[in-house]
């Protein structure tokens, strides 16, 4: 089961270092990538979130909501969209057969309708939560201008009594192979929930927005810049749940080593370390590796 590691469009958000910390200024913009990952699995592609799609690249001021488009300035390179880089890494879209959504927030289901053939998993409760949209912040984070897809949601629930290392999980996603699961991690949304994928070496299991900056994984004095600590408390609809959740994904990374690898929607160094490139390369085109296409005159 080989698995591409995609940024599909970065975030800048203002406050640059206190968001990323890695910005040289806090007055400046930030980059924060958004980290979805392509599974090759015997039943098709299996796409792990989508990032922002074409039409967002396209049309945003149609598509997603002001307040989000002035705090985070997305970067909108159509290259850098879930399909384009499926293009270049030699698949056609229609090759997509099932997306996975850690949960319906703007800048994860902004691809969907790229993927005209996709089955798309998500849990029962995100769905009504998305589609109920109760407050203001929701009709902000929730966009339902990027569901044409709707009719292609397969839903699922929760059920007690299938553990997956000490959390509960839905196995037997439809269509899906055995080694793909759906992990509830409430708390950032009602809905939200981690994706497992069993590898020959470990399981690797994306938490989305569970957390948003990989020192929060350390168990002796966790960290997290000011300001995605700030956006998480914003953006949180669980606030409980959402700690508890991450005070058991801290004990997941301690106590399962080597096993399970934990990574998270937004954090640069974790994509970096595991797509091996920057957050600002597209995938490597099909037939190249990221070190020879380096060598490539650049197109520009
Ligand atoms: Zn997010």
């Amino acid at each position: 089961m080989r698995i591409h590691h995609l940024n599909c469009i970065c975030a800048c958000p203002l406050g640059g270092r206190l968001m990323d910390g890695r910005s040289p200024s806090i007055f400046q913009r930030g980059s924060l990538c958004c980290h979805c990952l392509l599974v090759e699995t015997e039943a098709g592609l299996c796409l792990i979130d989508t990032g922002y799609g074409l039409r967002d690249v396209r049309q945003p001021g149609a598509r997603l909501s002001g307040f989000f488009l002035r705090l985070m300035s997305p970067d909108f390179r159509e290259e850098m969209t879930a399909v384009r880089q499926i293009e270049r890494l030699g698949f056609a879209p229609s090759d997509v057969r099932h997306i996975l959504l850690t949960h319906l927030d703007f800048d994860h289901a902004g691809g969907l309708d790229d993927f005209p053939r996709a089955t798309v998993h998500l849990m029962t409760q995100e769905s009504e939560d998305a589609q109920a949209q109760r407050t203001w912040l929701d009709r902000q984070r929730y966009r339902p201008a990027q569901w044409a897809s709707r009719a292609r949601w397969r839903t699922h629930v929760s059920r007690h009594g299938e553990p997956w290392y000490g959390f509960d999980c839905v196995r037997d996603l439809p269509g899906l192979p055995p080694e793909i699961l759906m992990v509830p991690l409430p708390g950032h949304t009602t809905g939200h929930a981690g994706i497992a994928i069993r590898t020959p070496q470990e399981w690797l299991l994306m938490a989305g927005d569970a957390y948003f900056h990989h020192l929060e994984m350390r168990w002796a004095s966790p960290y997290c810049t000011p300001g995605l600590r700030l956006y998480q408390t914003l953006m949180e609809k669980d606030r409980g749940a959402r700690l508890r959740n991450q005070q058991r994904l801290r004990e997941l990374v301690r106590d399962q080593a080597g096993r399970v690898r934990v990574l998270c929607a937004h954090d640069n160094t974790e994509f970096e370390a595991l797509a091996a490139r920057s957050i600002q390369a597209p995938a490597p085109a099909s037939g190249m590796s990221a070190s020879a296409e380096a060598l490539q005159p650049s197109r520009q």
